[in-house]
């Protein structure tokens, strides 16, 4: 049966946590990224260095690496520049048009596919339309309009959910 939920499938910390052993044991064989405050802050134009050597630990593995940004074009395509992955900007998330592309262009399926990112009503419910292992990673720490903290309100039961689901394996 499809899923809807908006509880996540799995949470991390930091997207740069997950190791590319834990996505291929649980048979992902592409991840779609999500930019703003998943792998850098708004602020930051540039992936860090621990960034480019997280997703090229993943590109080593096996695993196809694709940024899907509901921001625009320009943002992207210079976070892009020294990565080089496939990316789609003004993606619409939480639609699934951008993991679609991404499993077209690597040839795998949606199932096969984890989106991560640091928003439930954007990435996990992409997730959700795709098909795909949706994984929420804390937001990295930024200075959040009303708007986003309102989300962030929002999003609380889904985590406690999450937490309650799961505190039984800890
Ligand atoms: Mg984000």
């Amino acid at each position: 049966m499809k899923n809807y939920s908006f509880v996540p499938d799995v949470m991390f910390e930091n997207a740069l946590d997950i190791k590319p052993d834990f996505l291929i044991a649980r048979g992902i064989r592409a991840v779609v990224l999500d930019i703003d405050n998943t792998l850098v802050t708004y602020g930051v134009a540039e992936p860090t260095d621990e960034v480019i050597a997280w997703i090229e630990a993943l590109k080593e593995a096996g695993l196809g690496v694709a940024i899907a940004s509901n921001n625009h074009a320009p943002r992207v395509e210079l976070f892009n520049q020294k990565i080089g992955v496939f990316a789609t900007c003004e993606s619409k998330k939480p639609f699934a048009k951008s993991v679609k592309a991404a499993c077209a262009h690597f040839g795998v399926e949606p199932e096969e596919t984890a989106v991560i990112g640091d928003q439930i009503f954007t990435d996990v419910w992409c997730a959700r339309n795709a098909g795909s292992l949706a994984i929420l990673v804390k937001p990295i720490p930024y200075p959040e309009n009303l708007f986003f903290k309102c989300k962030r309100v929002l999003e609380k039961p889904f985590i406690r959910a999450y937490r309650k689901k799961h505190s039984s394996e800890n």
